[in-house]
């Protein structure tokens, strides 16, 4: 039902049931607020977003508040600036004084608010407290003394990630944000996604950097350092850069790497058609075989920590195929033979899990990494900075050959649905022979965090799913061990809607931007000519020269986990 109210002398449009909050950003009123999340409940922790309502005779947080019919607001008047500026004021009263230094220096919600609210001097001090750093996670760096208990990790985490390694302890002045017992955030249950960090306001949480790294090997007189992008990131950086939202930066960011003093340049997108060629393999044998289906995906890094630890049961279910990244470093490593041990593998990912994912047992060869660090795209913006690169002055190049050849399919990998789709339009091929009539498949490309679809291939009815967050895998698994056998093949990414939005993509990105994240990825699909990774000329170069077919004894060599890895 609409009604009329009235905000800042004005009539204004309501809807019941909706937040105060909702309807006055729905108006394009801008309200402030630093503990709000759209989805999630208002906990009014912050109290910045008061208003002030007649006939009340104290402000109101509007994100908690539900619009009634009588309502006159006001959300900018002397009082409730008084008060938003007052609550800021203790906000910063006991945050450490170190913006310059901090990791969110210039992108930060606290600091932009006070911007905002003209804070030009500290009028109270507060107790500062003195909390450690928790350097414990391979991903995910805490600094609990600016946190500012505004409870959005927590939140994201217990219901987005369903494992709640984060939570409220302490009482009064010394209540905290950290794990339980006061301990450091810990892989038994923090999967590494960083969706906490995607929601912190402030640099209470953010990624372990691994750039001093990356200087160290640009530095090294003797090195060879490749780095290898991925697609979710070169759609990511255009959106954060002031150009078009979600435009296709990959020539851009090659440009970028190359004046950096990175010798090689290469799209991770070339890795990814073998990952559906091996994936589009494994699955066919186990389809023929009728055994270990559904198969899970595995190139979520955060998912695949998830299954193991909470499901260790279904690891013989997950997909054997080391993820793209892995294969990258793998071929990169073979390739440099014995200059491996000064040749540099860098990948360019939109995942915190990512760094975790590549200190993994499975990710040495000998004493060896197989790659040496993972930046986000975050990181990456950093580095591009930190060389003085104009990124609107340099020209876009092609990637390195040889791995800048590769199908649309695997530009599909950064979309929660695609991996699905790439693998079967391949596994197609390998049962019939032929192409699929529509290599779109519209069912996996809805936007819901669940997609399913079923699909005829030749005399076999095959059941696909792809989900997005761990609370919808987890459903779902719910489902499958209660004997649901419909499902050949269950794609799970972490982050909401896939890496396009993963934990290491830049801050700030709205529904919108996400939206044409995945836009550019589709109308690539769409609009060029390799579509399926087993017609890539790389791909069948690959095979034909060193590793025979998929799924064959060099190729599991090379890109399978050990049978007791898995
Ligand atoms: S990285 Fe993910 S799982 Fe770990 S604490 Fe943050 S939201 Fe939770
Ligand atoms: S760590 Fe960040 S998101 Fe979590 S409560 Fe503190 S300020 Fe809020």
């Amino acid at each position: 039902m609409v009604f009329t109210i009235e905000v800042n002398g004005q009539p204004l449009t309501a809807r019941r049931g909706e937040t105060v909050l909702e309807c006055l950003h729905r108006n394009g009123i801008k309200v402030p607020t630093l503990c709000h999340m759209e989805g999630y409940s208002p906990t009014g922790a912050c109290r910045i977003c008061v208003v002030e309502v007649e006939g009340r005779r104290d402000l109101i947080p509007s994100c908690s508040h539900p619009v009634e019919e009588w309502m006159k607001i006001r959300t900018h008047s002397p009082r409730v600036i008084r008060a938003r500026k007052t609550n800021v004021e203790l906000l910063l009263s006991n945050h450490p004084d170190e913006c310059l230094y901090c990791e969110r220096n210039g992108n930060c919600e606290l600091q932009n608010l006070a911007v905002d609210l003209n804070i030009r001097e500290k009028r109270f001090n507060g107790q500062k407290h003195a909390y450690k750093k928790d350097y414990a996670s391979p991903a995910i760096l805490r600094d609990p003394s600016k946190c500012i208990l505004c409870s959005r990790c927590v939140r994201l985490c217990q219901t987005e990630q369903e494992v709640g390694a984060i939570e409220f302890f302490g009482r009064g002045s010394s209540m905290m944000i950290g794990t339980s017992y006061n301990r450091s955030l810990s892989l038994k249950n923090c999967h590494n996604c960083g969706q906490c960090v995607m929601v912190c306001p402030t640099g209470a949480l953010y990624e372990r950097q691994h750039i001093a790294k990356v200087q160290e090997f640009l530095h090294n007189r003797g090195a060879r350092v490749i780095a290898h992008l991925s697609p979710s990131v070169a759609v990511a950086f255009a959106g954060a850069h002031g150009m078009r939202a979600g435009k296709d930066l990959n020539g851009l960011i090659a440009s970028a790497l190359q004046k950096i003093g990175f010798h090689k340049v290469y799209d991770t997108s070339a890795a990814i058609d073998i990952h559906i060629m091996e994936s589009a393999a494994v699955l066919k044998k186990r389809l023929e075989k009728g055994e270990s289906y559904p198969m899970f995906s595995s190139c979520c890094p955060a998912w695949v920590h998830y299954l193991e630890t909470f499901y260790p049961q279904m690891k013989p279910h997950l997909n054997p195929v080391f993820s793209p990244m892995q294969i990258m470093g793998s071929l990169l490593k073979r390739e440099a033979g014995e200059n491996s041990s000064n040749t540099f593998v860098v990948a360019i990912m939109p995942c915190t899990a990512k760094k975790h994912e590549m200190q993994r047992p499975e990710m040495y060869r000998g004493d060896k990494l197989l790659t040496d660090a993972v930046i986000t795209t975050r990181e990456l913006s950093t580095l591009i900075k930190l060389h003085g690169v104009a990124l609107d002055n340099i020209e876009p190049v092609f990637p390195n050959a040889p791995y800048h050849v590769r199908s649309t399919a695997a530009r599909l990998y950064g979309v929660s649905g695609g991996t699905a789709e790439a693998i079967v339009r391949t596994l197609n091929y390998l049962l019939t022979g032929q192409e699929l009539e529509n290599l779109r498949i519209s069912e996996l490309r809805s936007n819901n965090l669940r997609r399913e679809v079923k699909l005829k291939i030749g005399k076999m009815q095959i059941g696909l799913a792809a989900v997005s967050t761990i609370k919808e895998a987890r459903k779902l698994m719910d489902e499958i061990l209660a004997g649901r056998r419909d499902l050949h093949y269950v794609e799970v990414m972490a982050c909401p809607g896939g890496c396009v939005n993963g934990g290491g993509q830049p801050f700030g990105g709205d529904d919108k931007e996400i939206k044409q994240r995945v836009k550019s990825l589709f109308e690539t699909d769409e609009k060029e000519n390799i579509r399926v990774a087993h017609k890539s000329p790389l791909v069948n170069e690959l095979y034909q020269k060193f590793f025979d077919y998929p799924g064959s004894p060099s190729a599991c060599e090379l890109f399978h986990k050990a049978e007791n890895q898995a």
